[in-house]
């Protein structure tokens, strides 16, 4: 039973296994921190969420294929099989705990020290004080992305080994499952340049919550479905397994294309978007492709792609499905801060645009 594992888990955990966690973590954050620094990347300039210009360095994508290839290799040659991160996988929760507990904690006495000791309060640690802090030349927020989407990765690839190593071969939806996760996080580094328009690298400052939102909630909890399928049997019939392909390729097409378009109208208001010339309301707000038909389809598109993951395992239990019904909640709430944002920046062009497009996340519904 996959649910019970964790707690199994829990009862034979000592302090030689998180002593091992504890070297894998911090090893895995320290050499991805050193590659991120050593490593060529394409170089952006931006402004960070306290409105200061910045260039970004973005090398997430050399940095994955790296560690996908060096991964591949010592489990082909059989030096160390990825399975140990399923074997291991509370301690390394535990470690990234405490290292998120950590890393938060130094943010915030950093951030404060710069400051009157009166105008911080324990609010910053959990919010955070500094909106672009760096560490040797590094911006932190953006790296932090590496290790939070590496590690989910790394984790899900280990699933795939620990179901291979004990029953010898893979479930179709685990196949499904792995295929459509790397995607995801390999889009991801493909499209990392567009962070600079995100949310969180535009408006978040640095603290406890996303801390701990990429270094446990991300890897620890975005790879659910794939906990569950390592011991599951084989569920999917073709049909279904189709059906679910089609709804990852939609999710994807609206994700991506959503994305895509607001990032190449923020590079050049003048762009084509399906054929025709981007139309915008005063050169400031899209109005074309997807984002003249709702306000935040990119969030609908991932939803999506997540409903995908967890239809992989199935519909024997609801567990793997408490991640899309997490993403969902969370773009929801998202949805509605980012509209209160845009109408404080835009006033009453922001109005005029939702009389443009007026839907939110589902055409027709909301
Ligand atoms: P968006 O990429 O939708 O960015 C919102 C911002 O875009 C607005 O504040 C506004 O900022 C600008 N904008 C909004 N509408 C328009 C328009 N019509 N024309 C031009 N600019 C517009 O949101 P997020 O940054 O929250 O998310 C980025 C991606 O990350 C999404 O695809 C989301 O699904 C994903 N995500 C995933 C999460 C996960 O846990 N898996 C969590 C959070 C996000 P401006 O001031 O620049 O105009």
């Amino acid at each position: 039973m996959p649910a019970a594992e964790p707690f199994a888990q829990l009862s034979t955990l000592s302090g030689g296994i998180l002593l091992e966690a504890a070297a894998m973590g911090l090893g895995f954050v320290a050499l991805l921190f050193l590659g991120s620094a050593l490593l060529p990347g394409r170089r952006i300039a931006g402004v960070d969420a306290a409105g200061k210009q910045r260039v970004y360095k973005f090398n997430g994508l050399v940095l994955f294929l790296t560690v996908v290839i060096a991964a591949g290799l010592v489990q082909a040659v059989g030096w160390f099989s990825l399975s140990v991160l399923h074997t291991h996988f509370v301690a390394l929760f535990i470690v990234a705990n405490g290292f998120a507990f950590a890393l938060a904690g130094w943010l915030f006495f950093q951030g404060a020290r710069a400051r009157k000791p009166s105008s911080t309060s324990w609010r910053d640690f959990f919010m955070g004080v500094d909106a672009a802090p760096t560490w040797l030349g590094q911006d932190l927020k953006l790296f932090s992305y590496c290790p939070s989407l590496i590690g989910l990765a790394l984790l899900n690839a280990s699933f795939a080994a620990a179901q291979y190593e004990t029953s010898g071969g893979l479930t179709l939806g685990m196949v499904l499952y792995q295929v459509f996760t790397f995607l995801y996080v390999l889009n991801y580094f493909q499209f990392e340049h567009g962070m600079i328009h995100t949310w969180d690298i535009v408006s978040e400052r640095f603290g406890w919550n996303l801390v701990w939102g990429d270094y446990v909630l991300v890897p620890f909890f975005y790879c659910l479905p794939g906990w569950w399928l390592v011991y599951a049997p084989e569920s999917l019939s073709p049909a279904a397994s189709a059906a679910i392909v089609l709804l990852f390729v939609f999710g994807f097409w609206l994700f991506r294309g959503s994305n895509q378009q607001k990032h190449d109208f923020k590079r050049d208001p003048d762009i084509m978007i399906w054929g025709r010339r981007a139309q915008t309301l005063d050169g400031r707000l899209l109005i074309s492709g997807f984002w003249g038909i709702g306000r935040h389809l990119n969030y609908t598109g991932e939803i999506c792609i997540y409903f995908a993951f967890a239809l992989t395992t199935g519909l024997a239990s609801l567990g793997p499905y408490l991640l899309p019904a997490w993403l969902t909640g969370l773009l929801w709430h998202r949805s509605r801060r980012d509209e209160r944002r845009c109408r404080a920046k835009y006033g009453e062009l922001w109005e005029r645009y939702k009389q443009r497009a007026r839907f939110s996340m589902l055409p027709f519904i909301h």
